[in-house]
C-alpha cells in the first residue's frame, strides 16, 4: 500500500513561544517530518517568535538541535534538515509589549494562509489575540492555534472565549487537544461509522460498560508548579478523557464535517449526569528516594491536589441509559498505557456447559504506547478435550496490518497543524464544547474544596488507590489491567 501525501499550498506559521519546550519537543520535529514527507513545500515559512535575543542563525541552530534530539532519525537526512532550516526565521516579539509586531505585520503575506500558534502560557493568549488584531493579522486568511489549558474553570474559559471572539471568528480558532490528533482516535470514528458491524451493537442493550484509561508511569516531573495548581481532574479529565468519551458515545453525525461532529460531541457532554461524590475517587502518589512522592516532587508538603482520578459517568440518553462509563487517569501508575475498552454483555444464553467458562467480547482501542484496535472473540480451544472456550484477539495493530512504513503515521501534533493549514476544524474543540466540559467538571472540584477533601494515597507503580478498584467491584465489574 502506498500512502498518499497531499501537499499543501505554501503557508506561514508563526510560533509564539518558539523557544519553548513544546516547540522543541513536538512542533518543530513534527513540521520537519511533514517536510520530509513532501507535504510541506520549500516556499512555506516558519517564524519563531519569543523574547530571547537570537538572530536567524542562532534560532536555526536551536531548531536543528531540537530536531536532532527529539527526532533522531533526522541524522539520516542531513540534506533535508538543511533545506528545512532555510524555511525558518526568528523575530523577537513580546506578547505584552510593542516589540516585534510591526516586523511581523511587514512580512505578512495576505495571499497565503497565516497560522499563529499560541505555544505560550495561557495568560498571554488574550494579549496575543489583541495585538494580532491591532496589527492587521486577524484577517480571514489568519488562524490561531490555542494550546491547553483552555481556562481552569467555566468562568475563566468563558472569559477566554470572549476575549478571543473579540478579535477572531470561531472559524479561525483552533483549540488543540492532541489526543484528537491520534490516528486511532480518528480510526474510532472510521470503525464506528464506516462498518455495519459495530453500530447496531453500540448501545446499552449490548454494551455492558465502557472503560477509558489514560495511565502515565511518570510523575509530575518539571511541571510540578503548574500541576499542583491544576490536578488530574483539570489537566486530563476535563479535556482528554472527556473528548475520548464524546467520540465513543456520540450519535452518528450526518456528515464528517467540523460542526456536525462537534454538535454531536456537545450533546454527549450535555447529557452527562452530575458526578456524585460516591462515584469518584481521587488519589495522590506516595513514595521516597528515586520514586519520590507527589508532595515531595511539587515541593508542597500540604498539597491536596490529585494526581489520580477515577469516576463513573452516566449518560442520560436513549442510547446509553444503563451503561456506565468508567474513566480513570493518573500519574506514577504501573505503565504508560492508554486505551478505551468497550465491554459487551454476555450472550443471553449459553448452550455450553459450565466448564466452558464465561466469555465476553471486548473491543479495545489502544492509544498509547502503540496504537491499534483489538477485538476479543470467543472460540473453541483447539485440540481434543471437548468444548472449552477461550478468548483470542483479532488484532488490528496498524504496524502488522499495514506494514511498518504505512503504520509510521504522523504524530498527533503534526497532523493537527496540517489540519489548521487545510482549514479543517473537525479535530479541534469548539468554544461551547469546552465550556460544557467545564460546567460538568466544576461542581466536582467545588465540592472537593467545600468538603476539604484529601486525596487518597497510592503507591507508585500500582493502579491507583484501592477505592478506585472498589468503584467497579461494587458494580460487579473490574478494571482492565494497566499494561503497555
Ligand atoms: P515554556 O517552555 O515555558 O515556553 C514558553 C514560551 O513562551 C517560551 O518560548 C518563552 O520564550 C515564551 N514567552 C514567555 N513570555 C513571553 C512574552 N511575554 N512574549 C513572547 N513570548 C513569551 O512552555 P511550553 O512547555 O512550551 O508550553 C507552551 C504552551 O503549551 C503552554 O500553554 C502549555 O500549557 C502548553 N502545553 C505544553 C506541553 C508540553 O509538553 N510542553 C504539553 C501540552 C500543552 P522567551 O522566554 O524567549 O520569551
Amino acid at each position: 500500500m502506498v500512502s498518499r501525501v497531499i501537499p499543501v499550498d505554501p503557508f506561514d506559521l508563526v510560533i509564539f513561544g518558539g523557544t519553548g519546550d513544546l516547540a522543541r519537543r513536538k512542533i518543530y520535529p513534527g513540521l520537519f517530518r511533514r517536510f520530509c514527507s513532501g507535504q510541506i513545500g520549500p516556499e512555506t515559512r516558519f517564524i519563531g517568535a519569543a523574547r530571547t535575543e537570537l538572530d536567524n542563525k542562532g534560532y536555526r541552530k536551536f531548531v536543528a538541535d531540537a530536531i536532532n534530539e527529539f527526532y533522531p532519525e533526522a541524522a539520516n537526512s542531513r540534506k533535508k534538515l538543511n533545506a528545512f532550516l532555510k524555511l525558518i526565521s526568528y523575530i523577537l516579539v513580546d506578547a505584552l509589549g510593542e516589540t516585534g509586531w510591526d516586523q511581523l505585520a511587514d512580512i505578512a503575506d495576505a495571499d497565503r494562509v497565516q497560522a499563529f500558534y499560541f505555544s505560550v502560557a495561557p495568560r498571554l493568549f488574550g494579549d496575543l489575540a489583541k495585538r494580532l488584531h491591532k496589527h492587521g493579522l486577524a484577517e480571514d486568511n489568519c488562524r490561531i492555534v490555542v494550546e491547553k489549558p483552555f481556562g481552569r474553570d467555566l468562568e475563566s474559559a468563558r472569559e477566554l472565549n470572549r476575549v478571543l471572539a473579540r478579535h477572531f471568528g470561531e472559524h479561525q480558532i483552533y483549540r488543540i487537544d492532541h489526543y484528537l490528533g491520534k490516528e486511532t482516535v480518528q480510526n474510532l470514528m472510521a470503525i464506528r461509522f464506516g462498518n455495519m458491524l459495530f453500530e447496531p451493537l453500540w448501545n446499552s442493550q449490548y454494551v455492558d460498560h465502557i472503560q477509558i484509561t489514560v495511565a502515565e508511569s511518570v510523575g509530575v516531573g518539571g511541571r510540578g508548579d503548574y500541576y499542583d495548581r491544576s490536578g488530574a481532574m483539570r489537566d486530563m479529565m476535563q479535556n482528554h478523557l472527556m473528548q475520548l468519551l464524546c467520540l465513543i458515545a456520540m450519535e452518528p453525525p450526518a456528515k464528517f464535517n467540523p460542526d456536525a461532529v462537534r454538535d454531536e460531541k456537545l450533546k454527549v457532554i450535555r447529557a452527562l449526569d452530575p458526578v456524585g461524590m460516591d462515584d469518584i475517587v481521587r488519589g495522590q502518589y506516595e513514595g521516597t528516594g528515586d520514586r519520590a512522592g507527589y508532595r515531595i516532587q511539587v515541593g508542597n508538603r500540604d498539597s491536596t491536589t490529585e494526581s489520580f482520578v477515577a469516576l463513573r459517568a452516566n449518560i442520560s440518553n436513549w442510547r446509553w441509559a444503563g451503561t456506565p462509563f468508567y474513566l480513570r487517569t493518573g500519574k506514577r501508575l504501573r505503565d504508560r498505557a492508554s486505551e478505551i475498552a468497550v465491554v459487551f454483555k454476555d450472550a443471553p444464553h449459553s448452550i455450553f456447559d459450565e466448564d466452558a467458562g464465561r466469555h465476553r467480547n471486548i473491543l479495545t482501542i489502544k492509544l498509547q504506547p502503540n496504537e491499534g484496535i483489538e477485538l476479543g472473540v470467543t472460540i473453541k480451544e483447539p485440540g481434543p478435550g471437548g468444548m472449552r472456550l477461550i478468548d483470542v484477539p483479532l488484532d488490528m495493530s496498524f504496524a502488522e496490518a499495514l506494514g511498518p512504513e504505512e503504520a509510521d503515521f504522523p504524530d498527533a501534533y503534526e497532523r493537527l497543524i496540517m489540519d489548521v493549514i487545510r482549514g479543517n476544524q473537525t479535530l479541534f474543540m469548539r468554544g461551547d464544547e469546552v465550556e460544557a466540559a467545564w460546567a460538568w467538571t466544576d461542581p466536582v472540584i467545588a465540592e472537593w474544596e467545600t468538603l476539604g477533601d484529601e486525596p487518597l494515597p497510592y503507591v507508585t507503580g500500582g493502579s491507583g488507590p484501592d477505592e478506585a478498584l472498589m468503584l467497579m467491584h461494587r458494580d460487579g465489574r473490574r478494571w482492565r489491567e494497566i499494561k503497555a
